[in-house]
């Protein structure tokens, strides 16, 4: 039988048995191979009784088999386990909790969380969203309280969203640049109490538009529009989309505003294209030269945004979002291109957006940009993670925990989360 002659050296080590080796497609069908789901065609000769293959997350024992021989470099420690000389044992360094804490490759912080909050106008205003159980839209003053009372707690960022009553909205979303807005008095109102937060604010206008989309339809595509709500005559090569550099121009100016009433950061998130460098330039033209940009840049036409749109009351009135937000059935590249496009144009930190169903994309993106990437574990999590606890079908902490660092793993340098002040709850128990 063929053994490799050069897995030794391929290995790393030199104490590998010549019985053990990579498969061959010229082997008989008397070897051992690894079954694993990695299919990593590491094989043990026949008679040895018991082999382990260590490659895979979880040890995968090698049985009877023909298997499909794949050609693969070997790891020392799939070669050795199984044999008497048992060498290489990984659960030493998990024998107890301070090996496992030393070890440990990242951690969590309260500084790591920004917290999501829906404003609207009014007085007094504490408003449950049913669908995120724990989450409310708040008016202004009775933000403000809250905001100091978890400042105090340890919050150290926000990221606002306004929603806008029914009687407030228009076509072009108008009323996102009254600088007396909900949004800007909040804004305001957190400035002059002297609260010690970092005040992230979205640009959009899809809470501020009438048909629910995130920016002035294009012109040709209201008649589109038209046509679609007449039914079949709709011209399906031609569906009503947002206006792009209309857009961008607009969420300049909504930039401007909201700096000016004090956002600390601003973060574009209609995914139009060149939205980062028409916002720097507007910024810059203003002196707001200080003023960071998150981008949006990867955010994918999800259904796990469902309860946020009850929350923002922002659902698209016709339609869908698939024509700017992201296809994802497309690979994790196109998610780069996006991100790398936006850091070019000046954006200060990107964003992949949801989280937990896109941890690839998180991993590849944040592994491809000079900038922090940021993770936003969206409103469909939440109340996914909310739902199974409240039955008592998870138990919540150790789960939010446990997607709290798959973020971080995945390369998340902080995390948009509804769960924003359990996990400082948590952190500071
Ligand atoms: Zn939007």
């Amino acid at each position: 039988m063929a053994v490799s002659s050069n897995l030794s050296s391929s290995a790393g080590v030199n104490h590998i048995p010549p019985q053990f080796g990579q498969a061959d497609a010229s082997m008989p069908r008397s070897v051992l191979f690894c079954r694993s789901t990695l299919q990593c065609g590491h094989f043990i000769l026949a008679g040895i009784p018991r082999g382990i293959c260590h490659c895979n997350p979880r040890p995968a024992p090698m049985q009877a088999g023909t298997g499909t021989a794949v050609a693969h470099s070997c790891k020392a420690a799939c070669m050795i386990a199984g044999m008497t000389n048992r060498l290489i044992r990984p659960r030493r360094l998990r024998r107890n909790s301070i090996l496992r804490d030393l070890l440990a490759d990242h951690s969590l912080g309260t500084c790591d969380f920004v917290l999501p909050v829906f404003v609207r106008a009014g007085e007094g205003i504490r408003h449950p969203i049913l669908s995120m159980p724990g989450q409310y839209q708040y008016s202004p003053d009775v933000l403000l309280e809250e905001l100091s009372e978890w400042a105090s707690m340890g919050l150290r960022s926000v990221l606002l969203f306004g929603v806008v009553d029914p009687g407030e909205k228009d076509e072009e979303g108008s009323h996102a640049h009254d600088p007396d807005n909900a949004v800007c008095s909040t804004l305001r109102m957190v400035k002059r109490a002297g609260l010690e937060l970092l005040l992230m604010t979205d640009l959009c206008y899809c809470e501020y538009t009438s048909h629910g989309h995130c920016g002035p339809l294009a012109g040709a595509e209201k008649a589109g529009r038209r046509r679609a709500r007449g039914g079949k005559s709709a011209d399906a090569a031609n569906p009503p989309t947002v206006d792009n550099d209309a857009t961008i121009h607009r969420l300049a100016q909504q930039a401007v505003i909201h700096s000016q009433a004090g956002a600390d950061v601003v973060a574009p998130s209609g995914m139009m294209d060149h939205a980062v460098g028409t916002i720097r330039e507007a910024l810059d033209e203003a002196n707001f030269t200080d003023r960071a940009i998150m981008s949006y840049s990867v955010k994918y036409a999800s259904s796990y945004y469902g309860p946020f749109r009850e929350a923002a009351e922002s659902p698209p009135q016709f339609g869908d979002r698939k024509s700017y937000q992201m296809d994802f059935r497309r690979t994790a590249a196109e998610a780069v291109r996006e991100a790398n496009i936006d850091v070019a144009e000046g954006a200060d930190i990107v964003m992949v957006k949801p989280g937990m169903p896109y941890l690839d994309v998180l991993s590849r993106v944040s592994a491809s940009v000079p900038v922090p990437t940021a993770v936003y574990q969206v409103s469909g999590e939440y109340a996914m993670l909310k739902s199974a606890a409240a039955a008592g079908w998870i138990e919540e902490k150790p789960c939010v925990l446990e997607a709290m660092h798959a973020f971080k793993r995945a390369g998340a340098s902080f995390i948009i989360s509804y769960y924003t002040m359990e996990m400082i709850e948590w952190l500071n128990a």
